[in-house]
């Protein structure tokens, strides 16, 4: 939380643009309708007192979310039932979705769903979230609610659970994945340590969740800025083990963030990819990588960019020429060479033959802008060259693209045709 000067003044958050946008307006019109109030809470007020850009906006109201589900159609703002249980609507006006969720109070919770009761309490709410620093109340005349002094938190960098950590934990163990997410998030100095002892303690818990969550989660960590001290601390803990299953590669991750940090300064790279850290940090074979997509859960196209990466590479600890990485984007597209340059520098660099800045710089901008040529040579150009109609042609045409490949794309469409006598 380094970039909050201390005690900095409050901002007007009524003049902030986000606060002003229109369809911001259109829902807190439509959700005070009734007469009661709604205030935002949660990610919105505490990332705009950091200084941060504003993702996604939550709101708390003692509004009743079957009152909401009854005013659907009566303007232009679709209200969806997206967790009745626990008393949250989606609201979306203009395709951006805001969630609302009823006052309430726990009755009942066993590690991964809670029994809710609304209430008209503010309080009685603040209390069962889970941080300090997100049980911050924004209302609409740009006050901000603090029942429970996360300001104070957040201006000290620390990320406090409400209530006793074990006690909150074994509500919801997410909990316990959200406290190392907002760590890593914000880039806290230093642990709150009541809250790091338990969060270890209460790991088995971790067990309970579903591959869903957890996986969103542990995305979130791998994305964050402070991911690097985080997951060396969980894998300190034995956390990582049993959120993924299987060997770990702490090296090859920290490596990576470097090399991240290295291309950035160069105006390189895609910074937080979490995908790729998370490959290099748990797979290395093809076994590793069928664990990881056992334990958490992936995409297609995720899943196939993870099993490519765990694919052995020949000589991985040796850099590639300029026309091998041609050859690969060529073949196998961007993102699958991008992933292979990283796997080799990461590894070169652990097996201590690190690869030169320069020649890092130069190839990596070459994955990045090459523009992947399109193959010259088409049927047609072969009939009417005079070869012979039928499945030949494929051949032929196999054959003309291998070898306009081997000339490292020089060759054009007439000298292909001209100088190259390929079999039907
Ligand atoms: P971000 O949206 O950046 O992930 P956020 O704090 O807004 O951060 P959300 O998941 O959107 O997180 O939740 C909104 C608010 O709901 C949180 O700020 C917190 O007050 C409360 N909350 C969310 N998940 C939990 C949980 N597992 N236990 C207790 N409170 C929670
Ligand atoms: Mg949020």
């Amino acid at each position: 939380m380094k970039e909050t000067p201390k005690n900095d003044p409050l901002p007007d958050f009524t003049k902030l643009d986000w606060f002003r946008d229109p369809v911001l307006q259109v829902i807190w019109d439509f959700v005070e309708r009734s007469g009661d109030e709604a205030r935002i809470v949660g990610g919105a007020v505490r990332d705009t007192l950091l200084g941060r850009a504003v993702a996604d906006i939550d709101f708390a109201t003692p509004v009743r979310p079957e009152t909401l589900l009854a005013q659907s159609g009566q303007s232009d703002v679709l209200v969806k039932p997206t967790g009745l249980d626990q008393g949250t609507v989606t609201l979306i006006s203009q395709g951006k979705p805001f969630q609302v969720t009823t006052l309430r109070r726990d009755i009942e919770t066993d590690g991964r769903h809670a029994k809710v009761d609304f209430g008209n309490d503010w309080t009685e709410d603040a209390r069962r979230r889970d941080f300090t620093i997100n049980a911050l109340y924004l209302g609409r005349d740009g006050h901000l609610f603090d029942p429970l002094n996360g300001l104070e938190d957040l201006n000290s960098g620390t990320l406090k659970f409400i209530g006793d950590p074990r006690a909150r934990i074994r509500e919801d163990y997410l909990r316990i994945l959200r406290f190392f997410r907002f760590h890593a998030e914000l880039a806290c100095e230093q642990f709150d340590e009541q809250g790091l002892r338990a969060v270890i303690s209460e790991k088995a818990g971790l067990e309970l969740l579903s591959r869903e969550r957890v996986t969103w989660e542990i995305m979130k960590l791998f994305a964050a800025t402070g991911a690097g001290r985080v997951v060396a601390c969980m894998e300190d803990a034995k956390l990582m083990t049993v959120l993924l299953g299987g060997r770990t590669f702490l090296d090859r991750f920290e490596s990576q963030l470097q090399l991240e940090t290295d291309l950035v300064e160069s105006g390189l790279g895609q910074k937080q990819d979490a995908l790729l850290r998370l490959a290099h940090y748990a797979i290395d074979d093809e076994d590793d990588e069928r664990r990881l997509c056992h334990k958490l859960r992936f995409s297609n196209a995720e899943q196939d960019r993870l099993e490519i990466f765990s694919e052995a590479t020949d000589a991985i600890e040796s850099p590639v020429s300029d026309s091998e990485i041609r050859k690969m984007l060529y073949r196998r597209g961007r993102q699958i060479t991008l992933d292979d340059l990283s796997k080799r520098y990461v590894r070169a660099k652990l097996a201590g033959k690190e690869i030169s800045h320069e020649i890092l710089t130069s190839q990596f901008t070459l994955a990045e802008t090459w523009a992947i040529p399109e193959f010259p040579v088409r049927g047609a150009d072969l009939l009417a060259a005079g070869k012979t109609p039928g499945p030949g042609l494929g051949r032929i045409l196999g054959q003309l693209e291998q070898i306009w490949i081997e000339s490292d794309f020089k060759l054009d469409k007439v000298s292909l045709l001209t100088n190259y006598s390929v079999s039907d």
